[in-house]
């Protein structure tokens, strides 16, 4: 074993001792050492034996079903001919990386109810590996440490800081130095964001850092960073649904400086005029926050949105790499977070070096590069006393999907989403309320806006047509496109259209002149790096999401991806996925030259006519059917969009033995072990009562549409769907 461990060191530098003189630039190579490839997440590999000449040879070698319909959204790590990985909710997987067999998996022990308070299904993107371990965490908020060898938890730490709150952790945690660092998600609920250090050989809690602070009435603050950031915040802010800012993504250590640099997410609730009445920046929300690892004190931070008004995380991806700007080369970190600009820092200081904006935006019209705020325009983007159509969309001009540098072009390859969506208080301003969904803002995506706009009530139908902004809507609503980027100028090299808003797959450059990234039509491609030609694709029946990878083991290359349809938007399975036409099989695929085959999972069977429902209770009213909807929409709709092909249950087909037995699984939560939590602290017998009888009636008129359908011969499928909803 001296190999192995002797290797990592060499290439996960960040693991070893000295790691203060470490540099981000050891690319990766035979190794994937970090779900990025190397320290600097560059997405990018020197391997070149599969190349532009030979990826038409290229098939499959082995597959891992792991046994989920749920999203899988991590990339691999592979290290001395051992892939290490993870998948829903933070279980974890060794294989052998040549034969694919299962050295060990872990399966956590997850509190379902958890499901409570995801806004975007059960995903995981992906593990650590130093020192003999490999780092995970739990959905339910668990960092835990297992041994790399056998897979058993060599210690395990509660990562969460209130768990009366809606704390969730979907990110892959980051060895900085001698600590492993571990955000939250939860910023759509009553959640406070933080990043959690803990000990790598003892998981104690080392340091922890809150991105945002804490109500002044309940003393002084958690730690110094924040009394800065307490004078950018309304004294009366809504202290008590947490304020967001939770960093669920991109944490990145810097060994050359010994800073770990944390994209923290939006404010919660939304509308900064709900959070912190009086305005302000809202500091750390929609910030690079760069803290010195041995101690988790901020060195330098740059907020990219300030007083976040539109759900603009800033924990997407982050890529370190070393770059000539204006003739000085410097170490930078280039940052596209879902606000529409891509950013260029020095990452010593946070020197904003560039922002250039990569698709239509109006919440901003550039950036100062003097005091690098951006110049926010209110009078396009507060929607506090009418709707307003902004740009980017909540989804982001980037999400989490990672993108690639490649060293040899200097192209940022990456998806780029150009959508926006109309934006407005909900109506009778919902109260705020701790472990419930805190949106306060009804969002309609663009790309569907001008088929919405006749649905909606005439006086808000009216407001959002009158906006400038619908001039961008009717000449291109949205696109989608994987793009080469310089980074220095914003500019497009090349680009190629995706399938729609929600095809953003993750992209893997090469050596050997390569772009690897698949899509949700179950399609992996290879693309020409440097002109964006397709050279090669396979088709692998299963959606894919997540970023490919490359290792090499025994002499020969291989290229891996973890396959299925999940995520933001989970419930929503658009027709022209492969997750529509041959169910959601969650798998690892890994492909080699000569390899063979892709073996399809099996096409579903045409959709069939919904069951008849049980008569309606007795005493079931037209208002009993309306009060059930409410409460359908206000508790259960995030997860449950009653969709053909859902990867939930979609309840308007509900069989005989469900309905029968529905209260026993809404109430006292019989499918909790599926993942489907028990609702008896919130909803009261009458109230579960009032939404069977609202499915009831639901699946009654969709059965008898379907039966007409069927009897005139028309498809039973239903035409591509818009989400009201939000991250
Ligand atoms: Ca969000």
């Amino acid at each position: 074993m001296k190999s192995f461990w002797g290797a990592f060191c060499l290439l996960a530098l960040a693991a070893c001792s000295g790691g203060q003189d470490a540099k981000v630039d050891g690319l990766a190579a035979d190794n994937w050492v970090t779900p990025g490839g190397d320290v600097g997440k560059s997405h990018y590999s020197t391997l070149a034996d599969i190349n532009r000449d030979n990826v038409n040879k290229l098939g499959l070698a082995w597959s891992a079903d792991l046994g989920t319909n749920r999203g899988l959204e991590a990339t691999p790590v592979v290290i001395d001919g051992v892939m290490y990985t993870s998948g829903v909710a933070g279980r974890a997987y060794a294989f052998d990386a040549a034969t694919g067999r299962e050295i060990w998996r872990y399966e956590p022990q997850v509190d379902m109810q958890v499901n409570r308070t995801a806004c975007c299904d059960m995903v995981n993107r992906g593990v650590a590996v130093a020192r003999g371990k490999v780092y995970v965490a739990t959905l339910d908020g668990w960092m835990v440490a297992l041994d790399a060898k056998t897979g058993k938890p060599v210690w395990r730490s509660d990562a969460v800081v209130d768990r009366s709150r809606g704390d969730n952790s979907t990110g892959a945690p980051e060895v900085a130095g001698d600590v492993v660092v571990i955000g939250n998600a939860g910023a759509e609920y009553d959640v406070r964001g933080y990043v959690s250090a803990f000990d790598l050989e003892t998981g104690k809690l080392v340091w922890r850092f809150f991105t945002v602070p804490r109500d002044p009435k309940l003393g002084p603050q958690d730690h110094p960073d924040l009394e800065p950031a307490l004078k950018t915040w309304d004294p009366d802010s809504r202290w008590d649904v947490g304020g967001g800012g939770t960093p669920w993504d991109a944490i990145n250590y810097d060994p050359e400086s010994g800073l770990v640099l944390v994209g923290t997410g939006n404010g919660g609730p939304y509308a900064v005029s709900r959070r912190s009445p009086k305005g302000g920046d809202n500091l750390y929300l929609g910030s690079i926050v760069a803290l010195d690892a041995k101690t988790g004190r901020l060195k330098w931070h740059y907020q990219e949105t300030p007083g976040d008004n539109w759900d603009y995380t800033s924990t997407q991806p982050m890529i370190l790499t070393r770059m000539k700007v204006d003739g000085e080369e410097r170490p930078v970190v280039l940052h596209a977070p879902k606000n529409g600009f891509l950013y260029v820092l020095d990452r010593r200081d946070g020197k904003l070096l560039r922002a250039n904006a990569l698709v239509r935006m109006n919440w901003a019209n550039g950036v100062d590069m003097k005091t690098g705020r951006p110049n926010l325009t209110p009078e396009s983007s507060d929607y506090t006393n009418g709707p307003k159509i902004v740009f980017p969309a909540s989804p982001g001009a980037r999400n989490w999907h990672p993108a690639a540098y490649d060293p040899e072009t200097g192209l940022y390859i990456g998806t780029v989403q150009d959508m926006g969506n109309a934006i407005y208080m909900t109506p009778g301003r919902k109260p705020l309320a701790r472990r419930m969904l805190n949106n306060d803002a009804a969002l309609l995506f663009t790309s569907d806006l001008e088929a919405i706009l006749p649905t909606l009530p005439p006086p808000l139908r009216d407001a959002i047509a009158a906006r400038p902004e619908m001039k961008w809507v009717k000449e291109n609503p949205a696109s989608t496109e994987l793009r080469a980027i310089d980074p220095l100028t914003g500019k497009t090299r090349w680009s190629r259209p995706m399938g729609g808003w929600q095809d953003r797959g993750g992209a893997l450059a090469t050596a050997g002149g390569l772009v690897f990234q698949g899509s949700i039509d179950g399609h992996l491609r290879a693309f020409d790096k440097a002109s964006g030609k397709l050279l090669k694709e396979i088709d692998t029946g299963t959606a894919i999401l997540a970023a490919p990878m490359t290792y090499k083991v025994g002499g020969t290359q291989y290229v891996a991806v973890m396959a299925a349809w999940g995520g933001g938007g989970f419930p929503y399975v658009p027709p022209y996925s492969a997750a529509y036409r041959r169910g959601n099989k969650g798998r690892v695929l890994v492909f080699r030259l000569d390899g063979g085959p892709v073996p399809l999972p099996p096409a579903l069977p045409p959709l069939a006519v919904a069951p008849a429902p049980p008569r309606q209770a007795p005493g079931v009213t037209p208002q009993t059917i309306m009060q059930g909807m409410t409460l359908f929409f206000g508790n259960c709709a995030l997860c449950h969009s009653n969709q053909p092909r859902s990867i939930t249950p979609d309840l308007r087909r509900m069989s005989e033995g469900t309905h029968a037995a529905f209260k026993e699984i809404v109430l006292r939560g019989l499918l909790l072990p599926n993942g489907m939590p028990r609702w008896d602290d919130r909803l009261s017998e009458k109230d579960v009562d009032a939404i069977h009888a609202y499915l009831i009636d639901l699946q009654a008129k969709v059965r008898a549409e379907e039966l007409e359908k069927q009897k005139r011969g028309l498809p039973l499928d239903a035409p591509g769907l818009t989400i009201l909803s939000n991250y």
